[in-house]
C-alpha cells in the first residue's frame, strides 16, 4: 500500500515538472510574437530578459549580447586606488590579511621597506594574484580591513598562453570611480560608514 502511494505520488510530481516545461516552451513562442523584433538584440529586450519578469526559455546570443551581471557577480579581484593628482594611490596596506585566508593561496605580496631605516612601508612593493587559481570565492574582498580588494564583474579574460593569468600590481589596480560604477550600493554604504566614522573622530576631538 506504501509503495503504491509513493508511486503515485512520484507520478504526479514527474506530471507537475513535465507540465512546468510545457508550459515555459509554450510560452517562448507567445513571448517572441508579443515582443515581435525587440525580444532579441535590442536594448529593450536585453533588461527584460534580465529581469526577473521573462517569461519563457530564451538564449543569450553572446557575444554580440550581454546580459548585466548583477550587483554582487564576483569575478577577478581588483586592487582599488585613488588617483590624487594623476598619482595612483592603492588603498592596500600590505598587512597580508587576504593572502592569508585565500583558500587556494592564489595571492603573493612583496611588502615595501622604508630603504633608510628598514621598517616596513603601508605601501605593497608587489601584488600577485593566478587569476587560474583563483576560485571567484571573494573572501579577500570580506576581509579586507581598508576596503582595497574587491570583485570585478569583468568575466572576459580569455588568452592563449597562462603566463598572462599571473595579475600583477598594475594589472590589477583600478580606479574607485571604476568600483563606484559597478558596485555602486556597496560603495555607498562603505562611503557613508566611513563619513559616519570621520565624524565621530571629530566630535571625540571635540570633546577632548
Ligand atoms: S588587499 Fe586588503 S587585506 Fe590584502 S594586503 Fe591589501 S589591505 Fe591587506
Ligand atoms: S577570490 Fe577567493 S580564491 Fe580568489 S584571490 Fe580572493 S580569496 Fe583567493
Amino acid at each position: 500500500m506504501t509503495d503504491q502511494r509513493s508511486d503515485y505520488t512520484i507520478g504526479v510530481g514527474v506530471l507537475k515538472t513535465l507540465g512546468l516545461a510545457f508550459r515555459h516552451f509554450i510560452q517562448t513562442y507567445l513571448d517572441d510574437f508579443r515582443r515581435w523584433g525587440k525580444r532579441y538584440k535590442t536594448p529593450e529586450g536585453i533588461a527584460y530578459r534580465a529581469s526577473k519578469d521573462v517569461k519563457g526559455i530564451f538564449t543569450v546570443q553572446y557575444p554580440e549580447e550581454k546580459i548585466p551581471v548583477p550587483e554582487e557577480f564576483r569575478f577577478i579581484p581588483f586592487l582599488v586606488f585613488e588617483e590624487k593628482d594623476g598619482v595612483k594611490e592603492y588603498r592596500c596596506t600590505s598587512c597580508g590579511i587576504c593572502a592569508k585566508v585565500c583558500p587556494p593561496q592564489c595571492i603573493w605580496i612583496v611588502r615595501s621597506t622604508d630603504p633608510n631605516t628598514g621598517r616596513p612601508i603601508p605601501d605593497p612593493a608587489e601584488f600577485y594574484i593566478d587569476t587560474d587559481i583563483c576560485m571567484n570565492c571573494g573572501l579577500c574582498a570580506e576581509y579586507c580591513p581598508f576596503d582595497a580588494i574587491k570583485m570585478d564583474h569583468d568575466y572576459e579574460l580569455a588568452v592563449y598562453d597562462r603566463k598572462y593569468n599571473v595579475f600583477d600590481k598594475e594589472k590589477l589596480g583600478k580606479p574607485v570611480s571604476y568600483y563606484e560604477a559597478i558596485r555602486p550600493i556597496n560603495y555607498q554604504r562603505e562611503e557613508n560608514a566611513r563619513l559616519e566614522a570621520e565624524a565621530q573622530r571629530a566630535t571625540r576631538k571635540t570633546h577632548a
